[in-house]
């Protein structure tokens, strides 16, 4: 029997592993579920899955939490020193981070520090600090397993192949190539690109996410961002990693060994299956949620438009560049898209600042988490000031 925690539990990722835990209750069970704010569906899922610990990352919603489930042994905490404690209790044997954005940073080095292997995620943790994180990772002994829908198929490319090479161990010989369904845009020209609104951006035509994944997803930042989650997990350059639009999100992406060989791995788009396998590695569990009928398919490949979603280019450029400037990238972005969402700003201009802050930066090596919070507090509040100004 496995022990997890699972970090964001009332969100898109964190609801959907409660499904798969519901369906393998025999296999696992919960020590503890943090949310930011959802406190109702935080109260429901502590009544199903009796956690030892629940923590809200507000105070006062904490509180309200703790009146409500006072008939239940279970502890409540709240703000980010709860999300470590749910991190780094010594029965848990993995922890799921499922949080949005790069407040999953501290609680996933504080869970390697102590031993725990990872089902990750939260790519923005990679994103801002992979080298400090894998590094950790390494030193501790600790698994890393992508929950990302694409760096799942990677790994399983990977792991299929005799000549191993998974996550933390230096990669060579191989090229990951990395599908896109192209978002809700595929097909756009810059002009057009000029009148989208958050509504139209939402609407993603095969996978169900969270706001913030959605609107990257648009944007291709996700792609971008995927890429330099790629790098870090899977320790290959970055001229060995390439972006192919496959419209269909059946192939979830691919591994070109050095005879040619390509090895793919296919799926229906349900991220139930790659979080499953992180929580089931390295066996493979007899649950299937949504199976693919492949009768009747047609899938094609394409390469990506870089100059309509320049976002791709970027995130390559930072990957490349290297220190802190992943990091900023990832937090501008975050900012951006948060002011999208409300209005604030246009859909090009997500881009456009977040681009203009990678630019202002000057990065330097992001070897300890205190230059890594840095960097990600500066470009929030430059980003944030653009934004403002504009008012
Ligand atoms: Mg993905």
């Amino acid at each position: 029997m496995k022990t997890i925690s699972v970090l964001g539990s009332t969100g898109s990722i964190g609801t959907q592993t409660l499904e798969v835990v519901r369906a393998m209750k025999e296999e696992i069970q919960i020590y503890a579920l943090t949310a930011n704010t959802q406190l109702s569906l935080l109260e429901k899922q502590i009544r199903e899955f009796k956690p030892k610990l629940a923590v809200l990352m507000d105070e006062n919603a904490a509180k309200e939490l703790r009146a409500r489930v006072r008939d239940l042994p279970v502890q409540v905490l709240a703000g980010m020193e709860g999300m470590i404690a749910a991190a780094v209790y010594e029965s848990v044997d993995m922890v799921v981070t499922a949080v949005s954005g790069s407040i999953g940073l501290r609680p996933t080095l504080a869970a390697l520090e102590v031993g725990k292997n990872i089902a990750l995620a939260n790519k923005e943790t990679l994103v801002a600090a992979g080298e400090l994180v894998t590094n950790l990772a390494v030193q501790k002994g600790c698994s890393i397993i992508p929950v990302d829908s694409e760096h799942s198929a990677i790994f399983q490319c990977l792991e299929a192949n005799s000549a191993k090479a998974g996550a933390g161990s230096r990669g060579s010989g191989f090229k990951i190539i990395l599908t896109a369904s192209g978002g809700p845009f595929l097909g756009w020209k810059k002009e057009q690109l000029a009148s989208v609104t958050p509504a139209m951006a939402l609407k993603h035509p095969n996978w169900t996410m969270g706001a913030k994944i959605t609107i990257d997803s648009a944007t291709m930042m996700n792609k971008g961002l995927e890429v330099i989650e790629a790098h870090f997990l899977f320790q290959v350059d970055y001229d060995q990693i390439e972006v192919l639009i496959h419209p269909q999100s059946i192939v979830h992406s691919m591994v070109e060994f050095c005879d040619g060989s390509i090895i793919a791995q296919l799926g229906m788009p349900d991220m139930r299956l790659p979080i499953q396998y992180a929580l089931s590695y390295p066996e493979r569990w007899n649950v299937c949620f949504n199976k693919l009928s492949l009768a009747g398919k047609t899938i094609n490949f394409e390469q990506p438009d870089w100059e309509a979603f320049p976002a791709l280019k970027l995130a390559y450029q930072c990957g490349k560049r290297g220190g802190t400037l992943p990091a900023v990238m990832n937090a501008a972005n975050e900012i951006c898209v948060h002011a999208f969402l409300h209005s604030r700003i246009k859909y090009h201009e997500i881009f456009e600042i977040t681009e203009r802050a990678c630019r202002d930066h000057k990065p330097v090596k992001a070897d300890n988490l205190q230059t890594v919070l840095e960097a990600d507090a500066w470009a929030r509040e430059y980003a944030q000031r653009i934004i403002s100004g504009k008012k």
